[in-house]
């Protein structure tokens, strides 16, 4: 079974959708990435902080699932981190009310040993120092390393997170922060340049149109599924991550071909994240529901034409 090593954020977050609000509730990037990717049954593992503050019970939420929470470390005497969005009514725009680093503004992290020869390692959002300092503690390269990071970073960090883009092989970012990173408005202007940066593979989500992943020439075009209901996007892109790196360390194929396979598969699971508050879905979500989905992004994009 292949390792699989993630970085992120373990996190409270207060969400205001136009359908309600939360007081604070499990979140983090690293916790939607997880929850996501353990739907394939690899070995995975986490580091990250908390404060003394994180209910126990929330760990244990993750044991259950069969993620290794021994590289997250506990600061008795400090605060986990806090993010507080509200979205737009389109649901598609939200504005960050807060972000509190907390324990995570002097995090050093210690990957533990059973995790130093993971196969595959998925960099979360987080403080690129953080992520940079993880990539040093691997001694052999692994297989793939895919990085998420966000406009947050990119406004507050740049030189650091330029440093780590330089050493991934995957980024997953979103269209508007494609623009900012590269200065770009076309996304495959975009993606050229990024490509520059060092990342061989590109991926761009788009929310509800879908996601683009770009390897060079190669162009693959994933949409999301039309939903009649959407309740809360948070973690969506997390959740994407986590599929795509689920679907790729389950089957060890690091090809274009199946990079197309890993985007639908992340696809999949996003669309039942923003179905619920938080994590609530992706915490109750079976493999019967997984496959069924699948079938109907087979469908959406099947076609039959004739050409001449
Ligand atoms: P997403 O909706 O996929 O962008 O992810 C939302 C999650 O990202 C929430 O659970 C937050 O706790 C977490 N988050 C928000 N801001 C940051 C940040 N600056 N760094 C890391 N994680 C963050």
């Amino acid at each position: 079974m292949n390792k699989l090593l993630v970085v992120g954020t373990v996190a409270f977050d207060a969400i205001e959708t136009p359908f309600g609000k939360t007081d604070k509730i499990l979140g983090g990037a690293a916790t939607y990435i997880s929850l996501s990717a353990s739907q394939f049954g690899v070995n995975s593992g986490i580091v990250s902080v908390v404060g003394g503050d994180f209910p126990k019970e929330y760990l244990e939420k993750l044991n259950a699932k069969n993620i290794n929470t021994d590289g997250i470390e506990i600061i008795e005497d400090g605060k986990t981190f806090f993010w507080k969005g509200k979205y737009h009514n389109d649901l598609n725009t939200r504005d960050t009310l807060i972000t509190d680093l907390n324990v995570l503004a002097n995090f050093n992290p210690v990957v533990p040993e059973e995790f130093k020869n993971t196969d595959f390692l998925m960099l979360g959002n987080l403080h690129p120092a953080v992520q940079m300092a993880v990539i040093k503690q691997i001694p052999v390269r692994p297989k793939l390393v895919v990085l998420d990071t966000m406009n947050f970073w990119m406004d507050n960090t740049l030189d650091e997170l330029m440093e780590v883009i330089a050493k991934i092989d995957v980024i997953t970012i979103n269209d508007e922060e494609a623009r900012q990173l590269s200065g770009e408005y076309s996304l495959v202007r975009a993606a050229q340049k990024i490509h520059k940066m060092g990342p061989k593979f590109v991926v761009i989500k788009k929310g509800e149109h879908g996601a683009l992943l770009f390897n060079n020439g190669n162009v693959f075009f994933a949409p999301a599924l039309p939903l009649e209901e959407v309740f809360d996007p948070t973690g969506a892109g997390d959740t994407f991550a986590g599929g795509f790196i689920g679907h790729i360390a389950k089957s060890g194929d690091i090809s274009f071909e199946n990079m197309k396979r890993a985007v639908i598969s992340g696809s999949n699971l996003a669309s039942f994240c923003v179905e619920k508050f938080g994590t609530e879905r992706m915490e109750n979500l079976s493999k019967e529901e997984i496959e069924k989905r699948l079938l109907q992004f087979k469908l959406l994009t099947q076609f039959d034409i004739e050409l001449s």
